[in-house]
C-alpha cells in the first residue's frame, strides 16, 4: 500500500512528509494509523542525539492506535480489527522472552527506532502483542465514550508506569510518590490511585498539580515553591498522619530531569523502594551507597510486556485511569511545530498527531 510518512532524515531539522510502499511481510500487519503521542522519547532521539536503532532515514513515534487494513497470510484475523500497538514488542521465543525478561529480548521491535513508527498514515508492525480494542461503538464496553485515537497514549505513557508500579509490589495503604506529573507521571499516580495507595504528586508546574488534585493525588507539592527540605518535610508529615512506615514508600521518577531524579532520589527512605521511570541523557551525582545503607531498593522499568496491555486498557475503558483531561489531539501536519513547542517548553498535556485522512 502506498502511504505517507513524516520522516527524519536528519536529527533537529524539519521532518518531510514522504510516501513509500509497505506490505505486510511474515507474522506483520499494516495499521491505520488512528492517532500517536508524541513521547519525550522521540524528543530525545530528535534533539539531544539519542540514537536510534534504526539509521535515519526514520519515522518516529511508538504511541500508536489504529485499525488493521492489511494483513499477511496467517494474521488473517486481526483484519478490521482496532488495536494498540505496544511500545516495545519482544520476540517471544528468545531465552529472555522465555524467562519472562521480554523488556530486555535483544529482538525487540520498537516502532519509531527499530522501524518505522507510527507519525504516518499507516504503520507496518508485528502482529506479535497487538491489544485488541473492544467496539468503542458499544457502551457497556466503553461507557465514557473514548474515541481510538485516545487510547493511543496506552501504547506507552499509561502501560510504562502500569508495570512499573506491577513490579515495584506497591499495595493499598502505601505511600507513593511521583516525582513528575506530566504524560507518564499522570498516568502513574492514577494507576498507584486505583490500587489504593496514598499518592503525593511533586511538579513544577502548579496546573499540572492542580489536575492531578482532582484524578488520584491527595497531596501536591510544587518544586518551584518549596525548597527539598521542605518537599522532604511535607511528605514526612504526609506519611507520618497516616502511620506508613518509610519501607511502604514508593519513589517514582517520571519526570525524566536531572532535578527530579536528583529529588527522587534524597527522598529515597530506608527500606523505600525507588523506580526510575523517566528518562533523560544526562547524569546525576549521587550517594550510590544509600541503597547499601538504607536496605533501600532501587529498580529500572522499560516499556510494559504486551501481556499487561489489556488490563492497562480495562483500566482506561472503565474510566479509572483518565485519558481525556490528559490528552490533546492536534493534525499529524503540524508535528514539525509540535516537535519544535515541546523542545522549548513542555505542554500541559500529552499530544496525540492525527493523520488528517484518518480522522
Ligand atoms: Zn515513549
Ligand atoms: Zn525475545
Amino acid at each position: 500500500m502506498d502511504v505517507t510518512a513524516w520522516t527524519v532524515h536528519e536529527l533537529g531539522s524539519t521532518m518531510t512528509l514522504d510516501r513509500r510502499d509497505e506490505t505486510p511481510g511474515d507474522g506483520e500487519v499494516l495499521i491505520r494509523v488512528a492517532g500517536c503521542g508524541v513521547c519525550h522519547t522521540d524528543l530525545g532521539f530528535f534533539y539531544e542525539q539519542v540514537p536510534t536503532r534504526h539509521p535515519l532515514p526514520l519515522t518516529l513515534g511508538h504511541e500508536i492506535s489504529g485499525k488493521v487494513v492489511e494483513t499477511s497470510t496467517g494474521e488473517g484475523r486481526w483484519l478490521g480489527r482496532d488495536v494498540v500497538v505496544p511500545a516495545v514488542i519482544p520476540c517471544g521465543v528468545c531465552p529472555a522472552c522465555r524467562s519472562g525478561r521480554g523488556p530486555v529480548c535483544p529482538n525487540q521491535i520498537f516502532p519509531g527506532n527499530d522501524v518505522h513508527g507510527g507519525f504516518a498514515s499507516h504503520v507496518r508492525v508485528p502482529a506479535r502483542g497487538l491489544c485488541p480494542v473492544p467496539d468503542l461503538g458499544d457502551r457497556a464496553l466503553n461507557p465514557f465514550g473514548l474515541d481510538l485515537a485516545s487510547l493511543s497514549v496506552i501504547a506507552d505513557a499509561v502501560s510504562t508506569p502500569y508495570q512499573a508500579i506491577a513490579r515495584s509490589g506497591l499495595a493499598a495503604g502505601d505511600l507513593a510518590v511521583f516525582v513528575g506529573a506530566g504524560g507518564v507521571g499522570g498516568f502513574g499516580i492514577q494507576i498507584a490511585a486505583a490500587r489504593g495507595a496514598f499518592v503525593v504528586a511533586i511538579d513544577v508546574d502548579a496546573a499540572r498539580l492542580e489536575r492531578i488534585g482532582e484524578h488520584g493525588a491527595t497531596l501536591g507539592l510544587d518544586a518551584k515553591a518549596l525548597d527539598f527540605k521542605a518537599i522532604k518535610a511535607a511528605i514526612h508529615t504526609f506519611a507520618a498522619g497516616r502511620s506508613i512506615p518509610s519501607f511502604r514508600h514508593f519513589v517514582f521518577e517520571t519526570s525524566g530531569s536531572v532535578a527530579g531524579q536528583q529529588t527522587a532520589w534524597g527522598l529515597l527512605p530506608y527500606g523505600g523502594y525507588l523506580g526510575v521511570v523517566g528518562f533523560t541523557p544526562a547524569k546525576v551525582e549521587l550517594r550510590l551507597s544509600n541503597v547499601m545503607a538504607f536496605d533501600a531498593t532501587v529498580q529500572g522499568n522499560w516499556a510494559c510486556l504486551p501481556e499487561h496491555y489489556p488490563a492497562v486498557l480495562e483500566l482506561v475503558l472503565a474510566g479509572k485511569v483518565a485519558v481525556v483531561p490528559f490528552v490533546e489531539m492536534r493534525p499529524l501536519a503540524t508535528i514539525n511545530d509540535v516537535f519544535a513547542a515541546l523542545h522549548a517548553a513542555p505542554l500541559p498535556r500529552r499530544i496525540v498527531l492525527v493523520p488528517e485522512a484518518n480522522s
